[in-house]
């Protein structure tokens, strides 16, 4: 028989409007993998994101995690069941503070004992929050910014964690911190994760399977590091 995989996501195909976002996008990895989702401006790697949170209505497709199909279910219920997503642009909560942030990632949560300690662990994953955590959000750096963002979507417990470029508009050193988040929290909580990024190379070394994305369809996929010594991916994506 035909063995399903952990996610998978099957024809994608987004319209806004008449125009047609993504065109057939298929997408599948095992649980605890990263995987990658490259490619240019507007090639359609945020709105494969959004087709698999249900935040944009999907022209075709499916989308199957765990075993259970959920692009029928309402964004909410798809939040319930474990996948959360961290969209592009770090929008935390710039009044509140660090820790506020946080614990606002547990708020559909009903597991109030465990809160506490999940809390804590995360701490301990990201010191720089830890050292400020009464101050305001809005007071923090891009590079901690996305390290909060990444941390109140941990705090919701995620099973498959989405993230919408987390790299964008930071310097070459917080990128290497970040990418080393990344994969700290692959590794250690063994976190299924999808990776969009502009950050080719990047991405490419902190996933293990890649998809390269041109005008809204898989131009190419495969092992990331075969992506990473590809002709073609180096020429066009990883500055030559
Ligand atoms: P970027 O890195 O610039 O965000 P992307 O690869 O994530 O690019 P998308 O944002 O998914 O690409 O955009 C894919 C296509 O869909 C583009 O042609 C874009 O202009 C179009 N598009 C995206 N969002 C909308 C929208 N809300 N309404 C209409 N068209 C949209």
């Amino acid at each position: 028989g035909t063995s399903m995989r952990y996610f998978e996501a099957r024809g994608l195909t987004v319209n806004y409007d008449r125009v047609r976002a993504i065109a057939d996008v298929n997408l599948a990895f095992d649980e605890g993998q990263v995987a990658s989702l490259i490619g240019a401006n507007g090639a359609g790697k945020s709105t494969t994101l959004r087709a698999i949170t249900g935040l944009v209505p999907l022209a075709g497709g499916e989308v199957w995690f765990d075993g259970a199909r959920i692009d029928q279910l309402p964004a909410p219920r798809r939040v319930e069941i474990g996948v959360a997503m961290v969209p592009e642009g770090r929008r935390v909560f710039p009044q509140m503070s660090v820790r506020d942030n946080l614990l606002m990632g547990a708020y559909a949560r009903k597991d109030r004992g465990a809160i506490a300690s999940d809390l804590e662990r995360i701490l301990v994953r990201f010191p720089r929050l830890k050292e400020r955590l009464r101050q305001g959000a809005g007071t923090l750096s891009g590079g901690e910014q996305e390290m909060l963002v990444i941390g109140r979507a941990l705090m919701s417990k995620p099973r498959l964690l989405l993230l919408d470029e987390p790299s964008l508009g930071l310097a070459p050193l917080v990128v290497r911190d970040i990418a080393r988040l990344i994969i700290e929290v692959n590794r250690d909580e063994g976190m299924s994760i999808v990776l969009v990024e502009q950050n080719s190379r990047m991405a490419l070394r902190v996933s293990q399977y890649g998809y390269v994305l041109e005008t809204g369809r898989v131009a190419l996929e495969g092992p990331s590091d075969n992506l990473l010594n590809d002709p073609k991916v180096k020429e066009l994506y990883l500055g030559g």
